[in-house]
């Protein structure tokens, strides 16, 4: 990957103003209204320096460093924070971008969407609709069939191998070819 790398601005950032993003109901929320909270001080202890970064303070990892950008495994993400989960193995793809890179939710309420005005540019936030932990950003150049690619820190994910029971498969079948992406345009 070549050229300007965002990441040397985007991981000083800092807390940007929320506001509600004009998507379908259910899928916006304020900061102050997540279902599970947790003390910024058991956090602290709990978290790795960067996991705690990312996920409290809307931070980046660096691009190609983090834990699950080359995993395959087959699982479920899930939140690092709270636990719930997030992404479905099946649909990660390689998007070349550096960090783990998905398609589809495992719920379309699992992540919740607001908009990003940090650095003069707009991008769609997204968080754990669980906890309210920043996760990476969406952005609208992923595969088929949403055309979706979440762009996730690998610090805001934990994993679970195997089909867990808490997933509920529908919609999206196992084994999907994804085409792979090579342009090195990827920003997080
Ligand atoms: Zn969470």
């Amino acid at each position: 990957m070549s050229g300007f790398n965002l990441l040397h601005l985007i991981t000083n950032a800092k807390p940007v103003t929320l506001k509600p993003c004009g998507l379908p109901s259910g899928t916006c929320r304020t900061k102050k209204t997540w279902p599970k909270s947790f003390s910024q001080e058991e956090l602290k202890k709990r978290l790795s320096p960067i996991q705690f970064h990312v996920t409290q303070e809307k931070g980046t990892e660096s691009a190609f460093r983090g834990e699950y950008t080359e995993y395959k495994e087959d699982g479920i993400y899930t939140c690092v924070v709270c636990g719930s989960p997030l992404f479905k193995s099946e649909t990660k793809f390689d998007s070349g971008s550096g960090w783990p890179s998905f398609y589809d939710l495992v719920k379309e309420e699992s992540v919740t969407v607001t908009d990003d005005f940090a650095y003069g540019m707009h991008r769609v936030e997204t968080s754990c609709s669980q906890c309210g932990s920043h996760l990476g950003h969406l952005f609208d150049d992923g595969p088929r069939p949403t055309g979706k690619r979440y762009c996730i820190n690998s610090a805001s994910l934990g994993f679970q191998h195997g089909h867990s029971l808490l997933i509920q498969t529908g919609g999206l079948g196992p084994g999907r070819n994804v085409t792979n992406r090579t342009e090195n345009s990827w920003r997080i």
